[in-house]
């Protein structure tokens, strides 16, 4: 088991920790099978809300908020039931803005896994309004199921009434729906033919700033992030972000980070790179790549 489980371990109840633990090895990044939620729900007598629950504080120990001090995990369930954790990230040194929310990880994970829909979130403390509205970009994004300790199961539209959202602005094909990008560049970097692929992928109805970040560790290892724009635009998520959170839930810091890109369309109204540049020179000493693709 990796050391940063210890202490959540010890919050589980053990009918549920024992059959945990293996699956706490090496290389565990926050993701369970549909099927291996179902083995912990039966080896541990628990019903699946009752699980993700007492799964919480595993995710909460993904975090890394040296401003706060304050663990937050969420646990995005995705179309496929498969569960997938995030938590909350801080930027030392850097604007509060930067900062990304524990359901903004989760929900990034399941989208970088393919997922193309959220059935249920499950968070350690109530979502903050930015979480709620940034939710309510996704795929049937009021009818998703919100659990918190203690409380009853509601959809969004209980905790987000009266809601503004991507159909106010006349997107029907939401966050997490396939998207219709086509950027072209031409190149043969590995890294650059990633955050091409991932820019493909991303969500910018609002700019056309279709834009992703490919970053590479010194093992070689490649980490990505594709920009989520939001309705209300501030709960937007950047690539860079994404990309950092994904480097941390692989138990990796951000001294292991030794080429960051940033890809971007040349059809975008804003560029990502002022902001993207502020953060990444908070967590590490790397030049930031900018390359800007053309669409099709
Ligand atoms: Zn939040």
């Amino acid at each position: 088991m990796q050391d940063r489980f210890i202490g959540a371990v010890s919050l589980i109840p053990e009918s549920l920790a024992t059959p945990l633990i293996p699956l706490l090895g090496e290389h565990f990044s926050g993701h369970l099978s549909n099927d291996q939620l179902s083995m912990l729900a039966t080896e541990s007598a628990m019903d699946k809300q009752q699980l993700l629950l007492a799964l919480l504080p595993i995710a909460a120990a993904l975090a890394s908020p040296p401003i706060s001090h304050f663990y937050v995990g969420a646990i995005a369930i995705g179309a496929s039931g498969d569960a997938y954790m995030g938590a909350n990230m801080e930027l030392p040194g850097e604007a509060l803005g930067q900062a990304v929310h524990a359901e903004q990880n989760a929900i990034s994970h399941a989208w970088l896994k393919g997922e193309r829909g959220i059935q249920d979130i499950v968070v350690n403390a109530s979502p903050c309004g930015h979480c709620r509205q940034f939710i309510n970009e996704l795929v049937k994004g009021s009818e998703i199921c919100i659990h918190l300790p203690g409380q009853p199961t509601a959809p969004l539209a209980h905790y987000l009434p009266y809601a503004f959202g991507p159909k106010d602005l006349n997107i029907s094909a939401p966050l997490l729906a396939p998207q219709q990008v086509e950027l072209a560049l031409e190149t043969d970097d590995p890294l650059l033919i990633e955050a091409l692929d991932q820019a493909n992928q991303s969500y910018a109805p609002y700019t056309g700033n279709h834009a992703a970040v490919a970053l590479e560790t010194d093992d070689g290892r490649v980490f990505v992030g594709r920009y989520a724009e939001n309705a209300a635009f501030n709960p937007s998520m950047l690539p860079l972000q994404m990309a950092l959170g994904e480097l941390l839930r692989h138990n990796l810091g951000f001294e292991a980070i030794e080429r960051v890109v940033l890809l971007e369309s040349s059809a975008g109204q804003i560029s990502l790179a002022n902001a993207s540049l502020a953060a990444l020179s908070a967590v590490a000493d790397v030049q930031l790549e900018h390359v800007i693709a053309e669409p099709c």
